[in-house]
């Protein structure tokens, strides 16, 4: 018999249930008991589909109020002291202060989860006394089994992993916390045990990454104590995310079962497999089933993939599974009633994983035959999409191949084309800009939406837009700054918006995944070759542009962003996929070139999303980002000014990339990385235009003038001053009118001090 198991179900419900039930309380709409009932229900739910549709092993305790992170620092009472937490269950009111915030404490921090686009809450342990608060991986599990008769897995953040990804201590207080935090993981287990659990998991991603000596040694310490004090119960040691680099360690350790990612690791993994063996005494979680991707797994491929296992690890100790937590994908495709046929049966979110995996597990026991209809019509739904027309434009590979096998440069290097657009432009010595978008006031939505239904007519829409590009393109005059934009209003987002104008695009009706706590986002599917089918942003642009003397700088989404930020198709690499949006991309860089927009901004904020977690694959990845980025930009005049954007992340590290994009002017988020980024500027002279954003944008808090004074003189103490730009952080859309041009004006009052005193 070859069990199925699951890592992990997405919380948020159909039809984003958990989001609005979270939100209702937050808002006092919602009274806590029947959040909790509500909550319950929706966790109940979930269970029961997962054993109606026939999962061996059902996972529990993943379901979370916010993030399981959060729940985990939650149940050692790891709480920072300023939100006044004593001993004793968490509250709801600390819980949400600690993820959110409060009026008189700040939130925690909140990064990424690995290389995915889930965000969870950094736990601090400095100054933490932790102490077991209550048993919650053991209420999970009673209720499945009072409830719904389900046995169920409990998941639990392993220590290392947890620790790992805490903050608040010194590396060499590293053993210190993990002696403290052992007996209370250890206390949580022995509950588990004596209430006759079978399986626990422990999530420990981190084994993916690069482990030192020491941190093998921990990994030693912290199995060999959970297998003396708990022996009866089945530890399932459970990696994810890419292959692990010391397979040996790992399968060594006294656990029972492992699980490895056979899609986001599989060379790595199966190698590792077939050359060490594995052990007799453990099961393999097979994570054949891609946990983080949208497609239909083609059935027969990953049979292939299950007997070549099989060869190593007999069936009864192979258990089939999701290469990660389902958490990364949205719940059910089944409701999706506007994607054309081709693409709709060819998706599998979370529900039809589900299906996939007891399929799967049906025939590794039983055979092929047991599951021929099945196996036959989901080759069928794969082949029907690889054979359609929107995968197969044959023109797009075509000048893809042709133009990405050449190097993407700008016919002068920067020294010359910035003498080119000196002269073009005769800017002033610090010229100030901002990031593109205006804010985005309710009055803009609601036009939006009134278009959207059909209230509007397009020509009525198009008026209003350019009434608010009037209105801020005489702002700006007004203000003084000297690079204007025309403000983005007619755009929902960075990034669906050209995918709405871009050909091999889709849009779900229900695709939502969990972001970070209730916030919930709907990536847009990039399923076909992607293809430009005209202008997309010139209109707006040259509008813009003929209002004023000023340069207007068009903006545009650069390719990696666009990327990262969506669902890709997986029959071609990434690097493919970057390449035919930097070829459409540049077809619209060119359009604005030939309609007279001089500077083209082309933002790339999402670059680090989608660094690999192996480093010996980082190089390799940025290299063909910054080609992205230049195959976008590289052919326009020498006189045309190419800028781009980035902030949301840590750059002191990649600032060799930055620099190889070739962008003339790139604006960045400065306030964020606590100066570590002018750190590194000192160490890297960076040799092309810079604007290091001179305030925050996150806060409607008016800056001062000396506190951006301050901020400027602090980078020109390291950069070139004929290189310096002046610009806020990012985008203002999400800010208001008033403290927009009230901070705008502080701005250039900055800029002219510093002007007098260079
Ligand atoms: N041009 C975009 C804006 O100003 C950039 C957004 C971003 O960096 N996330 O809104
Ligand atoms: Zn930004």
């Amino acid at each position: 018999m070859v069990k199925s198991s699951v890592l992990g179900y997405p919380r948020i419900g159909a039809d984003r249930e958990w989001k609005k039930a979270l939100e209702a309380f937050w808002s006092g709409k919602l009274e806590e008991d029947a959040f909790h009932e509500r909550l319950r229900g929706i966790r109940l739910d979930h269970l029961r589909k997962q054993r109606e549709k026939g999962i061996g092993i059902i996972p529990v305790n993943d379901f979370s109020y916010y993030d399981h992170v959060l729940d985990t620092a939650a149940m050692f009472g790891i709480i920072p002291k300023r939100f006044a937490y004593e001993d004793g269950p968490v509250p709801l009111s600390v819980y949400y202060g600690v993820a959110r915030g409060t009026k008189d404490a700040a939130a925690s921090e909140m990064t990424k989860w690995f290389n995915t686009n889930y965000h969870y809450i950094v736990p601090e342990l400095d100054g933490a006394a932790p102490a077991v608060t209550e048993n919650k991986p053991l209420a999970a599990y009673r209720e499945a089994k009072e409830a719904l008769g389900i046995e169920g897995k409990p998941v639990i953040v392993g220590p290392l992993t947890f620790l790992k990804l805490s903050k608040g201590y010194r590396p060499a207080e590293t053993d210190a916390w993990l002696d403290r935090l052992l007996p209370l993981y250890v206390q949580i287990l022995k509950e588990l045990e004596s209430e006759g659990v079978q399986w626990v998991q422990f999530d420990e991603p981190i084994l993916v990454t690069k482990l030192g000596e020491d941190d093998v040694r921990r990994l030693q310490t912290v199995y060999a104590t959970f297998a003396d004090a708990a022996p009866n119960v089945n530890l399932m040691l459970q990696t994810y995310f890419e292959s692990i680099g010391n397979y040996e360690d790992v399968v060594g350790l006294p656990v029972q079962g492992i699980g490895l990612d056979f899609v986001h690791g599989l060379s790595g993994n199966l190698a590792s497999v077939k050359k060490f063996g594995f052990p007799e005494d453990k099961a393999l979680g097979a994570g054949v089933i891609d946990g983080r991707g949208i497609w239909k797994a083609s059935l027969g491929d990953k049979l292939a993939l299950l007997d070549e296992l099989n060869e190593l690890v007999p069936a009864e100790r192979l258990i089939v599974q999701s290469s990660c937590s389902l958490l990364h994908v949205p719940v059910t495709a089944k409701n999706e009633s506007k994607l054309q046929a081709e693409l709709k049966d060819a998706l599998a979110f979370a529900d039809e994983k589900l299906d996939e995996l007891v399929l799967l597990a049906k025939a590794a026991a039983s055979g092929k035959s047991a599951i021929q209809a099945e196996l036959a019509a989901c080759e069928r739904a794969l082949q029907a999409l690889k054979q359609s027309d929107d995968r197969n434009r044959a023109n797009v590979q075509l000048a893809v191949a042709e133009v990405s096998a050449k190097d993407a440069v700008r016919s002068k290097p920067f020294a010359e084309r910035y003498v080119a657009q000196q002269n073009k432009w005769n800017l002033p010595i610090f010229p100030t800009t901002t990031i593109g978008s205006f804010p985005q006031s309710a009055d803009v939505r609601k036009a939006r939406q009134l278009w959207r239904k059909g209230e509007w007519s397009i020509d009525r829409y198009a008026g209003f837009i350019r009434d608010q590009i009037d209105t801020w393109i005489n702002l700006q005059e007004e203000i003084g700054i000297d690079v204007l934009v025309h403000g983005e209003f007619e755009r929902t987002d960075m990034v669906e918006f050209f995918g709405e104008k871009l050909a091999g695009f889709a849009f779900t009706q229900y695709g939502w995944v969990q972001s970070y706590g209730s916030r919930c986002v709907k990536p847009p599917i990039i399923y076909g070759d992607v293809a430009f089918e005209g202008a997309m942003t010139v209109e707006e642009t040259k509008y813009a542009q003929s209002k004023t003397g000023k340069p207007v700088k068009g903006m545009l989404t650069g390719p990696i962003t666009i990327m990262n930020w969506s669902f890709v198709r997986d029959d071609i690499p990434r690097e493919q996929i970057a390449y035919q949006l930097a070829y459409a991309l540049r077809q619209e860089v060119e359009a604005l070139e030939a309609a007279g927009i001089g500077m083209i901004q082309v933002d790339e904020p999402a670059v680090r999303e989608g660094l690999p977690l192996k480093e010996e694959e980082q190089a390799a990845y940025l290299a063909w980002a910054v080609k992205a980025f230049r195959l976008t930009t590289c052919t326009v005049q020498d006189a045309t000014q190419i800028h781009t954007h980035m902030c949301y992340c840590e750059f002191h590290d990649m600032i060799d990339s930055i620099e190889a994009m070739d962008a003339d002017v790139i604006s960045i988020e400065t306030s964020r990385s606590h100066g570590e980024l002018i750190h590194s500027f000192e160490e890297n002279t960076y040799k092309l235009g810079i604007g290091l954003g001179v305030y925050d944008i996150h806060s409607p808090r008016v800056p001062g003038v000396e506190e951006m004074t301050g901020m400027i003189d602090r980078a020109l103490r390291v950069l070139d001053p004929k290189l310096f730009w002046i610009n806020p952080d990012c985008g203002l859309k999400t800010r208001g009118a008033e403290e927009t041009v009230a901070s705008l004006r502080n701005m250039v009052e900055a800029t002219r001090i510093a002007r007098a005193k260079h």
